[in-house]
């Protein structure tokens, strides 16, 4: 049965000489993977089929594996290789999806959000702390992970003061003021409170409409990433690279 779909490739692993195996987080498939032939080749007329294309690919499907026929690059994203970091952090936003989704996984929201976060990392406009911290926060929403983060969960209390601060538990996903806050919880800014809220919160086209100042912006990132990592239960090689560029 021959197909077509839209993806973007997120992986590429090469089995033996000319063959891979390409990972495509596509928009009606979930997450699969796709035998292919000879890409590597300069003749190769799928250059689509590389990793970080988004493309429209057509498919052959036969005993549950998928074949490559071709692939119509749609968006190369050649920009992001200029710099290692922004590599990183497109190899880490990578794995997670790789890592989390299969082939019956729902992408019709997260296929858009790492285009959006590749597009937005490879234009340069934008802080990577940010574009990483909206990716983990809202990706964990989508897979029906959001926090709440209304009030107080023991108390009820909305009011922070005298400081402001209250705290997520990123195990349960709550938030608690800072008299009824428990072991597993890390300290919210009330601008960072915002930042998750709205991140959680926004429509899509507006998720990464807002900025933080550097102080905020790394704490931010801190409550995303160990929020995002507490509630999938695991870590990512690929994040570990990244942080050590940093
Ligand atoms: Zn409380």
């Amino acid at each position: 049965m021959t197909f077509k779909t839209k993806g973007l490739v997120i992986r590429e692993q090469k089995v033996s000489d000319g063959d891979c195996v390409i990972t495509l987080l596509t928009e009606d498939r979930g997450v699969i993977r796709v035998w292919t032939k000879g890409i590597f080749s300069p003749k190769s007329r799928n250059s689509g089929a590389r990793l970080f294309c988004y493309s429209e690919f057509a498919l052959y499907k036969s005993r549950e594996r998928y074949s490559l026929n071709s692939a119509d690059l749609l968006e190369g994203f050649f920009a992001l290789r200029r710099d290692i970091s922004v590599v990183a952090l497109c190899s880490y936003m990578s794995q997670v999806a790789y890592s989390l989704l299969d082939e019956n996984a729902e992408t019709a929201e997260i296929l858009p959000l790492v285009l959006n976060c590749f597009h937005l990392a490879a234009g340069g406009k934008k802080p990577l702390r940010l574009i990483k911290a909206c990716f983990e926060m809202r990706l964990a929403s989508i897979l029906g992970f959001t926090p709440l983060l209304d009030a107080c969960e023991k108390c009820g209390s909305a009011d922070f003061a005298p400081e402001g601060v209250s705290w997520l538990d990123v195990q349960s996903g709550v938030l608690r003021c800072d008299a009824c806050r428990e072991a597993a919880s890390v300290p919210l800014s009330p601008a960072v409170l915002q930042a998750v809220r709205h991140i959680v919160s926004a429509e899509a086209g507006r998720l990464f409409s807002f900025s933080l100042g550097e102080e905020n912006l790394l704490l931010l990132e801190q409550v995303t990433e160990k929020y995002l990592l507490t509630q999938c239960g695991r870590g990512f090689p690929a994040l570990d690279f990244y942080k050590g560029l940093e």
